[in-house]
């Protein structure tokens, strides 16, 4: 089991009534205060200017554990690179939508001649594997009332094996973004490293077996 949800971002704790601890609301406070501080560094550093909102190239679908986020596992500056991010980092309908908005802006302001390659990126001990235990999905669907089924779709249990699914997910849907390609990849929250599964293709996607 995953244990991305047993702490909060901030390492809050949670006391016995299910309340955060006053400790920790605390320690958030001060997490987003010193948040804004660096804010304040930023804007006065003035590297904010001049930052282009184009030409885009590279589409980030990733997880929103804070342990992966792109700007530092993939060192990537700001503007580079477009940025989603959900639990799991899965395709799911409404991802595919974005993705095709952004196809459409891009088609529009390159002439139509514009490509990007979307970078589908899923990690080991993802929380999301949470929806795999049966107690857990069950209170979740009642809580959001949704099916099960549709949850445990959700669950990254073995990254190789859902990064697969969901390039072809997003492969299947190319005729709504031909200017899109699509790889996969798998991030090791232990190693730091970043494994492609499954290269940049125009054609069919084939699994490369690799042991986690
Ligand atoms: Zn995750």
């Amino acid at each position: 089991m995953a244990n991305e949800t047993a702490a909060g971002a901030g390492g809050e704790t949670v006391s016995g009534d299910g309340l955060p601890s006053r400790s920790a609301a605390t320690a958030t406070a001060t997490t987003l205060q010193s948040a804004l501080a660096r804010n304040r560094a930023f804007a006065a550093g003035r590297r904010h200017e001049g930052v282009a909102i184009g030409p885009v190239t590279t589409f980030v679908i990733t997880c929103l554990d804070p342990r992966v986020d792109p700007a530092h596992i993939l060192g990537l500056q700001l503007g580079e690179a477009i940025v989603l991010r959900n639990g799991g980092g899965r395709v799911t309908q409404q991802t595919i939508e974005t993705v095709a908005f952004i196809a459409q802006l891009v088609e529009n302001f390159s002439s139509g001649k514009g490509r990007f390659e979307v970078a589908i990126i899923h990690h080991t001990d993802c929380g999301s594997a949470n929806l795999a235990d049966d107690e857990f999905r069950h209170r979740f669907a009642e809580r959001i009332g949704v099916t099960e089924a549709a949850l445990l779709d959700l669950a990254v249990v073995e990254p190789v094996a859902s990064v697969v699914v969901d390039v072809n997910r997003l492969r299947a849907a190319r005729p709504l973004f031909p200017c899109v390609t699509v790889s996969g990849h798998v991030y090791d929250v232990a190693t730091g490293l970043v494994e492609t599964v499954l290269p940049a293709d125009d054609g069919d996607a084939v699994a490369v077996s690799r042991s986690a």
